[in-house]
């Protein structure tokens, strides 16, 4: 059988995959963020913001526990570095980058941001708020919806997360 959609390919290599292999190296970018995190016993999280010529503006790693802020998730802080870093707090054409799928409060700063889109790692099925448990970033309710794209080095991401965890 001759079939042309590649993800039918058992040997469809990610790398190729035209939708995520561009957010690849920023992906590493957050991966790197988040590999800082439990040398203060925080939650491996990373995030990066780009600018739209995709230099990276921002930077956060998850702090709760480093800063005792409870909303001191990654995406809060790149948000808030990047918002800097541009001199106002609309970051339109940019792009969040983070390791894990942001929560409700996460995606809502996300949507007031007016960032153009979100790239995430590993899905969070206990708390997702960008496809899994709830869709905030996309709710048609809301005045702005950025661009989703999920499952980017997916594996690392998630992997980082199952050794923290494992070794706790
Ligand atoms: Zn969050």
């Amino acid at each position: 059988m001759n079939d042309a959609h590649p993800g039918a390919d058992p040997g469809f290599d990610p790398g190729l995959d035209p939708v995520r292999a561009p957010w690849q190296e920023p992906m590493r970018a957050a991966l790197e963020e988040a590999g800082l995190a439990p040398a203060t016993g925080d939650v491996p999280v990373g995030a990066v913001v780009l600018a739209p010529d995709g230099t990276v503006i921002g930077r956060g790693r998850n702090e709760r526990e480093a800063t005792g802020d409870p909303t001191g998730h990654a995406e809060v802080l790149a948000l808030r570095e990047a918002a800097r870093a541009v001199g106002e707090w609309r970051l339109s054409g940019c792009t969040l980058v983070v390791t894990l799928e942001p929560c409700t409060m996460c995606a809502g700063a996300i949507v007031l941001s007016r960032l153009d889109r979100v790239v995430y790692g590993a899905v969070d099925e206990k708390a997702g708020a960008a496809g899994s448990l709830w869709d905030v970033v996309r709710d048609r309710r809301l005045n702005h919806r950025p661009e989703v794209v999920s499952g980017v080095l997916a594996d690392e991401c998630s992997a980082l997360l199952t050794r923290f965890f494992r070794d706790r």
